[in-house]
Parts: structure tokens; sequence; C-alpha cells
């Protein structure tokens, strides 16, 4: 086996644990190869050897999407910006970079050649393989999920040989979104957009209103380029978030803006140390938490805003959580809200975190969770050192009545066969799996639970 897998001494085991502390594994070995040659030699020398082989990228999925017995490949060091082809007419170019790279390195990089990708979801920790892998998305009626963003993929076969895949080819396909199971991911093209600012814009108001704002033509999810709605449990406030997109202003505004440049409930509400000790107080005394959460909402406030485009979709989450979300039909958004927001007032069940709803356009990737469909996300998250079972399990009731498709990365408990009647091409998917790795040498648990 090649030098760069280390066997993991049996006294010692090398735990490898995700973000939110939802899943772990003790793989046998870890690489993190230096090149794609390296890469195609350490899947192809542990395939024979019998181990199943998963690529991690910045443990950001809750669900145990990653884990392994086996071996456990990080592909931090392929992280470059290996091409830019600009697409003639357009303003938009194919960019290729290793498939390790953070989006937030990859933000980077675009924004300096006056690029920018077309959607972001919140966070940019992830890799770009992992985030394309389970569907990361953001909000906007018009635009979809990264998988979407994606023309072109390198991919290491389980007997080492390197597959250079775009639109049509069935490996790709079933590949860019793909919990890894067609093959690892050496490098992603995508196609970028000329950079763009956001004027954001953030407003406070009653959760009954705000569902009745919703649909139609005039309705503000399909008037606005990026809209999402947060509210606390049962206080009937929400906080609206509308983001449009105007040409890029003076560079370097944000910073000299500073914190009041940037998203109120991010920054000022979940990602602060008070709203940490707020979570706190609420395990301990939860009895306190309606009117922790009244003192949450109140503290939301108006704010507007201009900044470049990934510096306010993106933002950081310091205080960890649990979450589920699941993707249903657009039209159910109301409902679906009131439904949740209703067993919360019913139970009184001690939940300061707030539920977040955004909104992408139909897709055509195989296994996203908006293939083919108007799709609005609704999010339950849970401090992380409260129980979430009976939340999520009361919320996904809900979802799933609607028709719920689960985030592949986030906790859910559907199996394949809850699954595939909801996505047209699963069977499709299903056959290059099988084509590609009759063995099952890329496959874990949580991936033959959910794609069988
Ligand atoms: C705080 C927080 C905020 C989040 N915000 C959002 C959001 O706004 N929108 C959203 O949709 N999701 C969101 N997520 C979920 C997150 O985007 C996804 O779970 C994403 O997959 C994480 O990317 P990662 O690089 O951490 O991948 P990991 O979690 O490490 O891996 C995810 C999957 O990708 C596979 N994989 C990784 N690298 C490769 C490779 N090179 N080749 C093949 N397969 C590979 C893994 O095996 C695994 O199956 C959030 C998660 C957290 C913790």
């Amino acid at each position: 086996m090649s030098d760069v897998v280390h066997e993991t001494p049996s006294y010692q085991p090398l735990i490898w644990s995700n973000w939110a502390r939802t899943a772990s594994c003790s793989p046998a070995g870890r690489a993190a190869p230096g090149s794609e040659a390296e890469l195609a030699d350490v899947v192809a020398r542990s395939a024979a050897a019998g181990r199943s082989v998963r690529a991690a990228g910045g443990g950001h999925s809750f669900t145990p999407a990653a884990t392994t017995s086996g071996v456990l490949l990080s592909l931090d060091r392929l992280d470059a910006l290996e091409r830019v082809e600009p697409l003639p007419g357009t303003g938009n170019a194919l960019v290729t970079v290793g498939a390790g790279i953070r989006l937030h390195q990859l933000n980077r990089l675009l924004a300096g050649r006056g690029l920018a990708l077309e959607n972001l979801g919140d966070i940019d920790r992830q890799s770009i393989a992992g985030a394309i892998s389970t569907g990361t998305h953001g909000t906007g009626a018009g635009f979809g999920g990264l998988a979407a963003q994606v023309r072109g993929l390198r991919v290491v076969g389980t007997d080492g040989a390197v597959h250079d895949v775009g639109p049509g080819d069935p490996l790709f396909e079933a590949s860019r979104l793909g919990l890894g199971t067609t093959g690892i991911i050496a490098a992603v093209t995508l196609e970028a957009v000329p950079a763009y600012d956001l004027l954001a814009e953030e407003r406070p108001a009653p959760l009954a209103e705000v569902l009745e704002s919703l649909d139609g033509p005039d309705g503000v999810v399909a008037t606005s380029d990026h809209f999402e709605f947060y509210f606390f449990p049962a206080t009937g406030r929400a906080l609206t978030l509308r983001n449009t997109r105007v040409a890029p202003g003076a560079p370097g505004r944000l910073e000299r803006a500073g914190r009041a440049a940037r998203s109120f409930l991010d920054e000022e509400v979940l990602s602060n140390g008070a709203f940490e000790a707020l979570n706190q107080v609420a395990t301990a005394f939860g009895s306190l938490t309606p009117r922790l959460n009244a003192v949450s909402a109140r503290a939301l406030s108006p704010r507007t805003y201009q900044a470049p485009s990934h510096q306010v979709f993106c933002t950081r989450r310091r205080v960890r959580f649990r979450e589920m979300e699941y993707a249903i039909p657009r039209e159910l958004a109301g409902e679906v809200v009131a439904e949740v927001d209703a067993w919360l007032r019913r139970s009184g069940e001690n939940v300061p975190f707030p539920v977040e709803v955004r909104f992408t356009a139909p897709d055509d990737v195989w296994l996203s969770t908006a293939y083919r469909r108007e799709t609005a996300y609704v999010a339950v998250h849970q401090y992380w050192r409260l129980p979430y079972s009976r939340y999520f399990e009361a919320a996904e009731r809900i979802f799933v009545t609607a028709g719920g498709r689960p985030h592949w990365g986030k906790l859910h408990t559907r199996d394949a066969d809850d699954l595939a009647p909801l996505y047209p091409r699963f069977d499709d998917a299903a056959r290059v799996r099988l084509e590609h790795d009759p063995e099952g040498v890329l496959m874990n648990r949580y991936t033959r639970k959910v794609l069988g």
C-alpha cells in the first residue's frame, strides 16, 4: 500500500468525527494524497486489498455520510485552481479546481478574477466535493444548488482509472451528487458568473404575515432574487432576508463597514457568545426557553447593507447545533411551516434555535432534493447539548406527509425504500453505481441505508 496510507495502530484509534458530533469512525487507514496520481494509487490499492474507501471533506454533514472503517481520504491537498476558461459572449467562465478546495478558498480565488458562484449556502467551510456530493444549496427561486453549477468532473474509479466526464455522461450525472459512491472526485469544473454584490434587506415581521406573502407571481419568493426567513419557536415573529443582485461596488466595503454590514441574525444572534450563553441557560432551565426565544425574537431588527455576494451568502456558525432539513414542494411551504410552529406551541418542546426556510429552482441533477420541482427547504435546528429526537421526529412526520425529500447531509430517518419513489432517476443512479463499483468498495453503512 502507498506510504500515504497510515495504518491505524490498534492501541491508538484515529477517531474522525464530524462538526456536529453526530458521526464518528475509526478508519483502518487514512491518506491525504498530494496529487491525482497518488489519489488513484491509494484508491486502487485499497480496493484491491478489499478495503472500503471514503473521502471526507470538511466533515460538515450531520449524517454519517463520510464515515468508514476502511480507508478515509482527505483531499485537502488537492485544492488548486487548475484552469479558468472564459465562455465567450456570457461573461461566465468554466473554472476547474481540485476537489478538496474549501468554499471560502474558492470564493476568494474567484473574487480575485472578477468571478463568483451563482449561489451559495449559509457557510463556506465545506469542500467543493463534499458540498456537491450531498446537494448543498442556498436560497433563490431562480437558482439551483451547488451541484447544478457543475459542468465537469474528474472521478477516480476503484481500479484507479481517472474518468473525465461532463453533462450527459451517466457517470457525471450520478457523481455530481452521489455521496461519493461512484468514485472519488479529484477535480470539479464549475460555471462561475461575473462577480456581483448583494443588496441585503432584513426585516422583522409577524410570522403569519410572512406566510401570507410567500406565494404567487407577486409573492415575495418569486419577486426576490434570494429570499429566506427564520422564526423563533412559538414567538410568532420572523426575520425575512431578501438579497438583490447588483453590480459590484467598491471593493473592501464590507471590511470597512465591519459588523454593521453583516446579516443581523447571523452575526448578532446565531454566531455570537451571547447566543451560546442563552442556549446554555435554555439547556439548564428549559422552562425559561419561551422567554429566551422572545428575547431573541425581539432582538431581530431591520438592517440593509451591500457587499460582495459570497460575503453576504456565507457567515460563521459558532454555536454548535444539530439540523434536519427537508425539501418540500414550494406551494406547501406556508402550510408545513404553520404545522411545525403549531407542534412547537402544542408540545412546549425546549428549542432555543430558529427554524429556517429557503427556496430554490427545480434542477435536473438525478439525486437532487430539488429534482424537477420548485422547492422550499424547511430546516429545524437544535442546540447540540439538547435532545433533538422528539422535535425532529415530529417535524419529519410533517415533512414526509408533504412529500419531502431529506437533505442527504442532514439528520433524517428515511431509507432507500422510502426515497426511491421520490427520485425518478434513483434506479439510474443505482445502475451507474453498480457498473463502476460492483463490490461496494465505495459504500458505507449510511449510503447502503439511503441508496440501497
Ligand atoms: C454549520 C453548517 C451549515 C450548513 N449550511 C448548509 C447550507 O446552507 N445549505 C446546505 O445545503 N447544507 C448546509 N450544510 C450541510 C453541508 O453543506 C453538507 O453536509 C456538505 O456535504 C458538507 O460538505 P463537507 O465538505 O463538509 O463534506 P463531508 O460532510 O465531509 O462529506 C459529505 C459527503 O461528500 C463525500 N465526499 C467528500 N469529498 C469527496 C470526494 N472528493 N469525492 C467523493 N465524495 C466526496 C463524503 O464521502 C460524504 O458522503 C451545513 C452544515 C453545517 C454543519
